[in-house]
């Protein structure tokens, strides 16, 4: 007898319709292994219907007032605020998240970030005078949004919210392995009582429907959040469409301890950090760079504060780390650990070997390497797996050559004795974004890659601009 749900709709065109394409998409819940649904997988015909929805909405819906879309957008608020467990339950389920986690940020984080966006959209000025010009902000036409799975509602609202209080309708293609807060979110944007057309989420595989999405005359601007390596085919594909594009991409994020920082905070935050979400973060300090005279002390704090992550079932609310997403991603991890330890690492705590008490689902060993080379593939590539990397450094110009020594640059981290010291030396690093000494996390300061880790930015003023284009006027 079937357990699970089967959905065969997509939500195009203001409402729920039978997908026009074949196959579908089989959901699994990564801590059980079992089937939590199926939904469709979308091809060039649901695309071509959103986007064909999304352009006969979208003179419509940028004419739209500032007021009127903020009074959307702020029940689209409302409606995440008022779907937080459901939320949660969702993640967790399609995830394998542990539920505190994924509580505070799964579920608040897109609650947080849509009510930024209503702050910046009530203050936000769409109309700048320059000389004798008079400068408009205008949208800036149908958005694709294709998301990954890391965090999927996170990464749909950060994209979605900025492009609708912009004025652009959206096509929105979320990842594979979590639809279903897609579609969860599908049903709050519909419940807000936006109009037809101007969000429509067609789910489906990246090579067919995220393709197709990609590559449809009737879209504008393209924004991807994923892998390097599609991204490099997004932005192709756009180019040579003259598409404008958005890309965030991977990372391998340095976390640099300067002597004379407290090492203890630094080292436990950093393995807090690599750990939470199983490693399955874009912007995680996967690098921790410490002086050559505290190496063997950061590894011992290391360790002891590993630990702590003991791989159990999401849903219980003492859990710190739960499975990765999928069976691949967990045979991925492991051949990054085993590849590690046959270039010469050493093992500090974790390992490649299955968890031996969770014989169901993709879980893997928290793990901290040492003695690793900076020419090494697990100091190079991003795992995007619960594994840290210990490098010494001799001196602080040694230590940014580190830091700024791979393909990435999205974030990081510096402790120094103060924030004066650790700012100085955050200047020096090609990334995106530098906390400094444990600086919180700020949702309205603009989130980006330097080098390979992509294009464009989100959140915040930066984040609405991506989806604006400027008309001046001469007088
Ligand atoms: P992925 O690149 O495989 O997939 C991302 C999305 O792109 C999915 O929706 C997928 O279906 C779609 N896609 C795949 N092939 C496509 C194609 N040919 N054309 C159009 N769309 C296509 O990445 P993933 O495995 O889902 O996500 C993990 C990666 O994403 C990691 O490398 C991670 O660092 C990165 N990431 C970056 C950020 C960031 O903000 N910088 C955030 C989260 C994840």
């Amino acid at each position: 007898m079937q357990q699970y749900a089967e959905y065969s709709d997509q939500y195009i065109d203001g409402s729920w319709r039978p997908s026009g394409d074949p196959g579908s998409i089989t959901v699994l819940n990564p801590a059980t292994e079992q089937v939590l649904a199926t939904v469709p997988a979308g091809g060039a015909t649901d695309v071509d219907a959103a986007v064909t929805a999304a352009r006969r909405a979208a003179r419509s819906w940028g004419a739209t007032t500032r007021e009127e879309r903020l009074a959307l957008l702020t029940r689209l608020r409302d409606g995440l605020a008022a779907a937080q467990n459901e939320i949660t339950e969702t993640v967790v389920a399609e995830l394998g998240a542990p539920v505190g986690f994924t509580a505070a940020v799964h579920a608040g984080l897109p609650l947080t970030v849509t009510t930024s966006y209503l702050d910046l959209l009530a203050e936000h000025s769409f109309e700048e005078r320059i000389g004798n010009s008079v400068v408009h902000a205008e949208p800036a036409g149908v958005v694709a949004a294709i998301t990954p799975w890391n965090y999927p509602l996170h990464q749909i609202v950060a994209k979605v919210v900025p492009a609708l209080a912009a004025g652009c309708p959206v096509v929105l293609k979320p990842a594979e392995d979590t639809p279903l807060v897609a579609r969860l979110f599908a049903r709050l944007v519909h419940e807000a009582g936006f109009p037809a057309g101007a969000f429509n989420l067609v789910t489906g595989t990246g090579e067919l429907a995220g393709a197709a999405l990609v590559g449809h005359p009737g879209v504008d601007v393209v924004s991807f959040t994923g892998s390097t390596a599609v991204g490099r085919q997004v932005a192709e594909t756009a180019g040579r469409n003259l598409k404008r594009v958005a890309l965030e991409l991977g990372g391998k994020s340095a976390n640099v301890v300067l002597p004379g920082s407290n090492i203890t905070r630094a080292v436990k935050t950093n393995v807090a950090n690599v750990f939470a979400n199983s490693g399955q973060t874009c912007s995680a300090w996967t690098r921790l760079l410490v002086h050559e005279d505290q190496y063997e002390e950061a590894i011992t704090r290391a360790a002891k504060a590993a630990a702590q992550y003991v791989p159990g079932d999401p849903t219980d609310p003492q859990t710190r780390i739960g499975p990765v997403v999928n069976a691949k991603q967990l045979a991925r991890v492991r051949g990054y650990i085993d590849g590690a330890l046959a270039e010469g690492a050493r093992l500090v705590v974790g390992g490649s070997e299955p968890v031996a008490e969770l014989p169901t689902g993709y879980y893997v060993r928290p793990t901290v390497l040492a003695d690793v080379t900076p020419e090494m593939t697990v100091a190079q590539e991003e795992v995007f797996g619960p594994v840290l990397v210990i490098l010494p450094y001799r001196d602080e110009d040694h230590a940014v050559e580190l830091a700024n020594g791979t393909p990435y640059g999205l974030a990081g981290g510096v402790w120094g004795r103060d924030t004066d010291t650790a700012a100085a030396f955050a200047r020096r690093l090609d990334t995106g974004q530098v906390d400094l000494n444990g600086g919180r996390f700020n949702p309205l300061a603009p989130f980006g890659g330097y080098k390979n880790s992509g294009l464009g930015r989100e959140l915040g003023r930066h984040g609405l601009e991506e989806f604006l284009r400027y008309k001046s006027l001469q007088y």
